[in-house]
């Protein structure tokens, strides 16, 4: 037998959380987690959960039916919607301009179906006259997938532009929406998007570990015409639906699938209802407001944006890293001195350049000061 380990309750510090995710937590979404656990088909749970689809209706701009929150985090939302959607020896159009654009073409590799990869370079957007040249040479195409917020270089697509490309060539759009939902405009119904998902822990502050999704009505007559079984019994959504779609009144229909990770749901509840007290069009505005003062702190203190300006995300601001500063020891005295976590560079952005996320209740004034004053000292 194993001797008991003896070791301490974990108490993690107070931190500043501004890198790609997760993002600062609102303190009344901690609080809402913190309270008691009920049965996952306890009626009050059940009225809970109808309660965080009409949220996350709003939070996405649609009334698709088919809107619900994975239970598990973003990469989990990407994976639900290529696994539903895509079969083996399908044609998709990945577009790829950073880190989970790739991801997505892996997802769609892994399905068995074929990837045709629009590349852009790291720090652009996603090219809608490269991707309409594709869907020209490729007419046997049936999904364009895009990231609209690219938190591995800040850069932001134009997701309207694009998801109307895939339905004049007949392809339904996947749309990863994780860092941008809550933080910069996203329409999904009045864009014509057919498959969404995002995340819970950037632009949400709300804990990780969740991955709200939706789908349009042509996206679910896709996955009801499936000619084979989605591989992944676990984020099968007809079988998932079964569990969200029982109703209030009819709570008894709504069947067991998996536990419900119960507080999770109510941490989400509680910062959807959060955004949706502010105004989506409150709080984008508030992310672009928090950008501006940011910008001109960090263009005071002489560092350069990655992305140019048209196409350049509030809430995720990649900046070079200065000539002779080292990358390491700089994050590192940020997050001993002060407590404050910004992203290191990834992919092809590794140790050259920095991310600094203004995400949801982290896109603050408090947070933007906290930050400029911290990196000039830490940089001079
Ligand atoms: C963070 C992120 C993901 C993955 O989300 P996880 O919660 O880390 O699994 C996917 N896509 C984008 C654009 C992201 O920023």
């Amino acid at each position: 037998m194993l001797s008991a380990p003896s070791i301490d309750a974990f108490n993690p510090p107070r931190r500043t959380l501004m890198g790609p995710g997760p993002s600062d937590v609102y303190p009344e979404v901690l609080a809402a987690q913190a309270r008691p656990t009920i049965g996952h088909l306890d009626p009050l749970f059940v009225a809970m959960m109808d309660e965080l689809k009409v949220l996350i209706q709003y939070a996405f701009q649609t009334k698709n039916e088919m809107t619900l929150a994975v239970s598990a985090p973003g990469s989990a939302g990407m994976e639900t919607c290529f696994v539903n959607l895509v079969e083996a020896g399908e044609k998709v159009i990945v577009c790829r301009n950073g880190v989970f654009g790739e991801r997505m073409r892996q997802n769609v590799e892994r399905v068995g179906a074929t990837a045709v990869v629009v590349d852009n370079e790291w720090g652009e957007a996603v090219s809608p006259s490269d991707v309409e040249a594709t869907l020209k040479a490729h007419p046997d195409a049936k999904f364009v997938a895009f990231v609209h917020a690219e938190t591995s270089t800040g850069a932001l697509s134009d997701a309207k532009t694009l998801c109307a490309l895939a339905k004049q060539y007949d392809c339904l759009s996947i749309v990863d929406a994780v860092t941008s939902v809550g933080g910069v405009e996203l329409r999904v119904d009045e864009w014509g998007i057919d498959a969404i998902y995002a995340g819970s822990q950037k632009c949400l502050s709300c804990v990780p570990g969740l991955s709200p999704v939706s789908f349009s009505p042509a996206a679910v007559d896709k996955i009801k015409s499936r000619a084979t079984p989605v591989q992944s019994w676990f984020l099968d959504q007809t079988l998932v639906m079964g569990y969200w779609s029982g109703s209030t009144d009819n709570s008894a229909k709504r069947s067991y699938h998996h536990t419900a990770p119960v507080n999770a749901l109510y941490a989400l509840h509680e910062s959807l209802r959060l955004l949706a007290n502010e105004g989506l069009e409150a709080a984008w505005q508030r992310h672009a407001d928090m950008h501006q003062v940011l910008k001109q702190g960090l263009e005071g203190l002489g560092l350069k944006f990655v992305v140019e300006e048209a196409c350049r995300l509030p809430q995720l601001n990649a900046v070079y890293i200065p000539e002779g500063i080292d990358d390491a020891a700089v994050r590192k005295q940020l997050l001993e001195n002060y407590n404050l976590e910004i992203g290191a560079g990834l992919g092809a952005l590794a140790g050259k350049a920095w991310r600094i996320g203004l995400m949801g209740f982290g896109a603050r004034r408090e947070n933007v000061a906290l930050c400029l004053g911290a990196l000039e000292e830490v940089l001079n």
